[in-house]
Order: structure tokens, then C-alpha cells, then sequence
């Protein structure tokens, strides 16, 4: 029996898209697989208010985190971690021998753009790094003031992993001048995982064109050369660009901002609901549109609520990430979730737990 997945990713895929998939193939060289390349780029604009080409990678979101800061830091680069991805962007920058440091800041507390400041204000960096929506803590960091102090630093590139914020609440990559924000397609563009997305500035493009290489999967330059011609440096998940051209469709025909509307009033729900039961795990003021970590302040069985809810109710939600695993639990409200789906969850949940 398919489990209904309410998690911070993977999240429920439409059996509509998921159809999409077993498009026969085309060739990647072909005039059709151009026009499919070229049909998905305005609307994957249209959702990231930007005109800066987005390219796609066959990879999972961590790909792109790579790619980013393989491509973008010719000094060095400032990690910016509250949270287990963040921490894990820093790893990935580490592990990739790029000059770095972490800025670490308690999981439950957000970034906030004067902590940006100061370190920025050293002079040792060209590049931060940042996650938008923490998906291990469910926090939204300030993406705009931290933005705006970036954009005084005209050396810093800002590259922002927007894995499951983008396509659930709104990210103006043009106006807040993103360097590269990227997303995998498992979470709110609710797709299976095997794709990434990342829109890039031309400071970033220049920037990629005179760092030495350091990847030859994951190159920039090379990734966009092909995008000019509507293509991919080497063969790409075709039947998962059928999917998302599909998936862009239903979202424009819904309306982006309606769309984002629509995570609000999820979130609002599971947040006024956490409150009333238990407690939100950040710091209030900085809670995601997309998931909301609970924080287990009554001391339920995290384990066991979760293995009741997928066995007596066929659906799944996550316990929390890492060192918070049983102290919070994460239920996910994103993509093509609907309000009434969410307000079943809570009552799933109160069923069980006999609140
Ligand atoms: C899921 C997630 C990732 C990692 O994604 P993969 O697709 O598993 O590589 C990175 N950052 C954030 C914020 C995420 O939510």
C-alpha cells in the first residue's frame, strides 16, 4: 500500500506527472529534445523572477551544491551553518579542498544579516554560502537582509540553496540579486529526485570562466555553453525534463503567487496546531512556509507516532534530522499538498496520540 508522503523530501508526486516520465524517449541531440529544453526555461524564470539562465543538473541538490562552490570562489568562501544541509554545504566546500569557514550559529536560531556583516567585513571572502529554508529545523533564514547586506560587498558572491523553498514561497532572484540559487525537484516542485535547478548570474558565469576547474561534471561554463544551444554537456535525465515542463505548466495555470498563498495557509494551519500541542522548534518570526519542525515538548515516541501513522493511516511524516532526532518531528506542507490533505495529517496525528 503506497504511503502518502508528507516529508521535507521526497514529497507525493501526481500520478499525472509521474506518467510524464514514460514519455518516449528522444534523442538528446535532437531538434525535439531542444525544444523541450527551450520550453521549460521561461517558466523555470517565470517561478525564480529572474532572467538569468537556469540550468539543470541530473543530480540531486547536493550535485549542485557542489557545482556551485567548485565554480564560484577564487579566494574564499563563507559558510554560513544553522542547520544540517548548511553544515553539509560547508562539508562539500571542505571536501572539495576550496578555501573556507563555517560561521556556525545555534540550530534553533536564524542567520541574521548583521552576523553576514561582520564577517563579510574581514575581507577574507568572494562568495557565502547559504540555505534559504533549513529543512532539518524548518527555518526560513532572511534571504532579502541578508541580500541586501551582501550586495554592499561588490566582490561577494551570494549562493543560496533554495532546495524546499523554491516553488513554495517566493524567491526573487532578480530583485534580490541571487549570484546561484538552486533547488533539487523532490520537494516543493513535488517531482521525484534526480533533477536540480540553478539560476545564475552573469557575475557568477564571469567568475566560473576564471577560477581554475575544479569539476568537470559539475562546470559552469561548460553547462552553460551547451544551455546557449538548448542542450546539456552530456546526456541528461530526459524522462525527468518531461516531468517538470508538465509540472511548470500546472504551476503557472495555478498561479505562482497562488501557489505560495497556498503554503502559507498550510503553514499558518501546522504552526497554529504545533503551538497549541507542543511547541515549534526556531526561533519565532523565522518559521517555514514549506515544512514545520515540531518540537516534542510533551515527550511523545517519535518512532512510534510515525510508524502508526504509515501503518493504521498510509502516511508518512519525518522525524527530525540528526542531533534532534526524537527531540522535534518535521511535517512537510509542500508542493501539490492541499489544505484539507494537511488538516487530515493533524487529525491523523491527534488520533493517535489521543489529543
Ligand atoms: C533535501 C535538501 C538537500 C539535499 O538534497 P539531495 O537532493 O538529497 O541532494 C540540500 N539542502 C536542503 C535545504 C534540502 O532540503
Amino acid at each position: 500500500m503506497h504511503k502518502r508522503l508528507f516529508t521535507p523530501g521526497p514529497t507525493q508526486v501526481r500520478p499525472e506527472i509521474l506518467k510524464e516520465l514514460a514519455t518516449p524517449q528522444v534523442h538528446h541531440r535532437s531538434p525535439e529534445f531542444s525544444e523541450l529544453y527551450a520550453a521549460i526555461q521561461p517558466k523555470l524564470q517565470q517561478l525564480l523572477y529572474t532572467e538569468n539562465p537556469v540550468l539543470l543538473f541530473t543530480s540531486s541538490s547536493t550535485g549542485a551544491m557542489e557545482s556551485a562552490v567548485t565554480n564560484l570562489v577564487a579566494k574564499r568562501c563563507l559558510n554560513l551553518v544553522n542547520g544540517a544541509f548548511s553544515k553539509r554545504w560547508h562539508e562539500i566546500t571542505a571536501g572539495n579542498g576550496v578555501p573556507c569557514d563555517a560561521f556556525d550559529v545555534p540550530w534553533d536560531v536564524a542567520v541574521k544579516p548583521e552576523m553576514v556583516d561582520e564577517q563579510l567585513a574581514t575581507g577574507q571572502y568572494d562568495a557565502v554560502t547559504l540555505v534559504f529554508n533549513e529543512t532539518s529545523t524548518g527555518m526560513l533564514n532572511p534571504l532579502e537582509k541578508i541580500a541586501e547586506v551582501v550586495a554592499r560587498y561588490p566582490d561577494v558572491l551570494l549562493l543560496v540553496d533554495a532546495v524546499s523553498g523554491m516553488a513554495g514561497t517566493k524567491i526573487d532572484t532578480g530583485g534580490w540579486k541571487l549570484d546561484f540559487v538552486l533547488a533539487g525537484v523532490q520537494k516543493a516542485f513535488a517531482l521525484p529526485a534526480g533533477l536540480a535547478v540553478a539560476a545564475v548570474s552573469e557575475r557568477a558565469l564571469e567568475r566560473a570562466g576564471s577560477v581554475p576547474p575544479r569539476s568537470y561534471y559539475f562546470n559552469l561554463t561548460k553547462m552553460h555553453k551547451s544551455h546557449l544551444k538548448n542542450q546539456t554537456p552530456s546526456t541528461p535525465s530526459i524522462p525527468h525534463m518531461y516531468a517538470l515542463n508538465a509540472q511548470l505548466v500546472d504551476m503557472l495555470a495555478e498561479g505562482i503567487e497562488n501557489r505560495f498563498a497556498r503554503h502559507a495557509k498550510m503553514a499558518a494551519i501546522v504552526q497554529s496546531w504545533a503551538q497549541k500541542h507542543f511547541g515549534i522548534f526556531p526561533e519565532e518570526g523565522y518559521w517555514s512556509p514549506t515544512l514545520t519542525c515540531v518540537k516534542n515538548t510533551t515527550e511523545i515516541d517519535v518512532a512510534d507516532l510515525i510508524k502508526r501513522l504509515a501503518g493504521e493511516y498510509n502516511l508518512r511524516i519525518a522525524n527530525g534530522y540528526g542531533d534532534i532526532k526524537g527531540k522535534t518531528f518535521r511535517i512537510a506542507h509542500m508542493g501539490d499538498t492541499q489544505v484539507d490533505e494537511i488538516e487530515g495529517v493533524l487529525r491523523a496525528i491527534e488520533t493517535v496520540l489521543g489529543l
